[in-house]
């Protein structure tokens, strides 16, 4: 464990995200002043920094235990930021940033090693470069900006900055504010994979439920059809979970209630996770094709037979090609695959074997996520018995995944971070032309209304200015059947705001 004390408020986040990235095998503890006494005194005996940015004796010193268990400084680094503090609490934006700079350098220089994404902790490290690029900066500033502010690799300054391109010209055809998407959330899979935190339940002990959610679901689903009755709908995506779990009578309900409830004319896009390979059958896929599903995703992860044990999945290699030549042969010409690099064991080699297979099959698309350990995963219980050691991700096997993308003819253009990720590295969706999934950019830039349906969803308004404001539904399906009248109530105080600012009639 590693402890830091901090002599303010409002830091702990970003403190405690930049100390993880350096040392993501480590549990890192952030005290400052409002934290409990005697808690306090039990985590500074793993003191290994404490940070003082009031009076004139500001300083970054470095704690190590000595060979007879004491604690001793190690190193101090002192830490002028004038004004860093406005109502001697609140950070100022510049001054937040000259900290996070600040404490990014001791950190390198402490621990030797640089960090890819520099002191960048936020999920949308493309924002820098997508908000520059609207304020007409060229492609030098913002390389400058991202390489010189922020310590962020010239590879990674070069991917943003492709990526905030792409991003910008694919949105360019979405209709704003005058146009929404929309997600369905099927909270089911057969089985719970090692790292899921997702809301998934296994459907063999939710048999009874299905019908009664998928009965909200349509009442969701007639509720804001009802409100935004004139709006364009741009995007459908119905994820999960796994929404092929739904058997094709099942689908065949959710799916001809959608397309009897709103205006599909405009859609420019109509995704369907089928993601499990052990979900797949041909009966599913002729429904979702007869309701004219664009794009479909089906997920290895992963084409190590072993690994997929491991994780949990229940299917083999085998069952992801038939599911993949399934598709193709029912006509799906959009077909995305997800994997996952910095699985149990995995390393270089096994994730280039993965790459090559997926070439063979050659999708529309390819997501690329980093393991990221959650909280709520199976996976943080695996880690304590088996080590961090076992999942490596590096900037190799990226590279390894970016050129198998590159093979296919594909191109990066959406990219995201989540906490605790492995190798503190990214996931980047890759496409061919044409074939790019424009929801996946929505969720990240938050540019236009999404409204989303089902247990677990949050849905997101946009208002004037860019502000957002969300509504969460309830995780836990029960709930979210019980409770199925307040979760219409928190979608009306939405349409409210809207209604109030001149954007919903
Ligand atoms: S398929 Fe996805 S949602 Fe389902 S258990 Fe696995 S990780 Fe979770």
């Amino acid at each position: 464990m590693l402890a830091v004390t901090v002599d303010t408020e409002k830091l702990d986040y970003d403190i405690h995200s930049l100390i993880k990235a350096f040392y993501p095998e480590e549990t890192v503890k952030v005290i400052s002043p409002s934290t409990d006494n005697e808690k306090a005194e039990d985590l500074k005996k793993h003191l290994f920094m404490d940070i003082v940015l009031k009076g004139s004796k500001q300083r970054i010193a470095f704690y190590v235990m000595d060979s007879e268990g004491k604690l001793r400084l190690d190193r101090e680094v002192p830490f002028l930021i004038e004004n860093m503090l406005e109502d001697n609490e609140h950070p100022k934006k510049e001054g937040k940033n000259l900290f996070k700079s600040r404490l990014y350098q001791s950190l390198r220089e402490y621990s030797g090693k640089s960090l890819p994404w520099g002191n960048l902790t936020g999920i949308r490290p493309t924002k820098i470069a997508m908000g520059m690029l609207s304020s007409e900066k060229s492609h030098e500033e913002i390389s400058k900006f991202m390489e010189e502010a922020h310590f962020v690799s010239r590879e990674k300054t070069e991917l943003s900055i492709e990526i905030a391109n792409r991003e910008r010209q694919l949105l360019a055809p979405l209709h704003g504010k005058e146009g929404y998407s929309l997600y369905i959330g099927i909270p089911f899979c057969p089985t719970t994979c090692l790292y899921c935190s997702f809301t998934s339940y296994p459907i063999c002990a939710y048999e009874e439920l299905v019908d009664r959610y998928i009965e909200c679901l349509c009442g969701e689903m007639d509720y804001v059809a009802g409100a935004y009755r004139g709006k364009a709908l741009d995007s459908v995506y119905i994820g999960g979970g796994t929404p092929t779990t739904l058997s094709a009578e099942r689908l065949e309900r959710l799916l001809s209630h959608l397309e009897k409830t709103f205006d599909l004319s405009k859609l420019l896009e109509f995704t369907v996770e089928a993601g499990r390979a052990d979900s797949i059958t041909k009966e599913k896929l002729k429904v979702i094709k007869s309701h004219g599903v664009s794009r479909i995703s089906i997920n290895p992860q992963t084409m190590k037979e072993e690994t997929l044990k491991l994780i949990g999945r229940r299917h083999t290699v085998e069952q992801v090609k038939e599911a993949f030549f399934l598709g193709r042969d029912m006509g799906f010409d959009n077909i995305n695959m997800d994997l996952i690099l910095g699985l149990p064991g995995e390393n270089a080699e096994d994730v280039a074997g993965t790459v090559s297979e997926v070439e063979k099959l050659n999708p529309d698309s390819l997501t690329v996520h980093s393991l990221a350990v959650k909280r709520a995963s199976k996976l943080r219980e695996w880690i304590l018995q088996n080590g961090m050691e076992y999942l490596q991700n590096t900037e190799e096997t990226m590279a390894i995944a970016a050129e198998g993308a590159k093979a296919m003819n594909m191109h990066p253009y959406y990219l995201y971070r989540q906490k605790n990720m492995t190798g503190n590295l990214e996931n980047v969706g890759y496409a061919r032309e044409g074939k790019y999934g424009v929801y996946n950019i929505l969720i990240m830039e938050e540019v236009q209304t999404i409204m989303a349906l089902g247990a677990g969803s949050i849905s997101k308004i946009l208002l004037p200015e860019g502000r957002i404001e969300r509504a969460d539904n309830v995780k836990d399906v029960r709930l979210y059947i019980e409770k199925f009248d307040e979760m219409l109530k928190r979608k009306s105080a939405l349409f409210q705001l809207q209604k109030d600012e001149g954007w919903l009639g």
